[in-house]
């Protein structure tokens, strides 16, 4: 292959990971100024109180829709966004988005729910993030105790003390914060102890194969234990069938998002889900 190409031709990888390279590239290259050109778009997921079965709060999830690629999966480009810098701004539109509709709907008299953001490491390491997302609270009118920010174990162990300064000030705001992905990372548990964490998350992978994986069954119990001993909140992500609803309701985990319930989806159609669900409410009530 690479004789028929001549000699001066270099060819250092294989075909396949040449266009992978390539594709990263372009992507890299377009994901400047995707925000200013409107192609960021925030989908909602709902998260359930297990007991209730009402909606508790949305997670906003960034997708790309891309003007020839179509709908890009955050997977997909956000470790690129990660690796270039473009992730700063992306973040701080899902932000200021998420919060200004989080309020438009509380305004629109419906029930009240928390709004969760996913943060990233370099977002996290900003000198400024405690003023952005303070002056997108009081730009956007929500009240900081609905906003929940999402961070990573593993963003947290580069400078624990610089992390835990970070997430103090954050908790001033009056802001929540959860652990997101939790039990794949490798802090210790001492570590855990010092950062003011609200919420843990049950990482997916856990969930996934709970009721037939006794070791992931036995890491969700004790997580779950954890949380409680703590006195955090716990959420457990991805449950896709009814028995892991079922072992996670048994085992006291109170709230859980997953394809059981809804796949993320935008925010016309989340206003339809927190409509039916306050008139389930004003059901009950009567
Ligand atoms: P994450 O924060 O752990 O979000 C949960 C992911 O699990 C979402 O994938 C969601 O669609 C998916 N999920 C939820 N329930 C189920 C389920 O029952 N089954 C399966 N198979 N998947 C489920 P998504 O939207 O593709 O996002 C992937 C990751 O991209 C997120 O993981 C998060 O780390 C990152 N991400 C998404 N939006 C943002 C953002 O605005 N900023 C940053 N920094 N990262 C983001
Ligand atoms: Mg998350
Ligand atoms: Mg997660
Ligand atoms: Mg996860």
């Amino acid at each position: 292959q690479a004789k028929q190409q001549g000699r001066s031709q270099y060819q250092f990888y294989s075909p396949e990971v040449n266009a992978q390279l390539q594709e990263r590239l372009a992507l890299e290259n377009e994901l400047h100024g995707a925000v200013e050109r409107n192609e960021m778009v925030v989908y909602y997921q709902p998260l359930i109180d297990l007991h209730s079965r009402q909606i508790t709060a949305m997670e906003a999830l960034v997708r790309w829709q891309h003007p020839t690629r179509g709908l890009v999966s955050p997977a997909k480009f956000i470790p690129i966004a990660e690796a270039n810098g473009s992730i700063v701004p992306i973040g701080e539109w899902v932000l200021r988005t998420a919060c200004a509709q989080t309020r438009a709907w509380q305004l629109a008299g419906l029930p009240p729910i928390r709004i969760s953001v996913n943060l990233s490491a370099r977002q996290f390491e900003q000198p400024n993030l405690v003023e952005v997302v303070s002056q997108i609270l009081e730009e956007t009118g929500l009240t900081a105790s609905y906003l929940e920010l999402e961070v990573t174990e593993s963003f947290l162990m580069g400078d624990v003390q610089r992390s835990v300064n970070t997430l103090e000030q954050l908790r001033e705001l009056g802001i929540l914060l959860a652990l997101d992905d939790f039990g794949t990372g490798y802090s210790s548990l001492n570590y855990l102890k010092r950062f003011p964490v609200t919420m843990l998350k049950i990482d997916r992978s856990f969930v996934q194969d709970v009721t037939s994986n006794p070791d992931s069954a036995a890491v969700t119990d004790a997580i779950i234990a954890l949380s409680k001993s703590l006195r955090l909140n716990i959420t457990a992500e991805g449950i896709e069938t009814q028995e892991q609803l079922d072992y996670l309701q048994k085992r006291g985990c109170e709230e859980g998002q997953g394809f059981y319930f809804s796949r993320p989806v935008p925010a016309d159609a989340i206003a339809q889900m927190l409509k039916e669900s306050s008139q389930q409410m004003e059901a009950i009530a009567i």
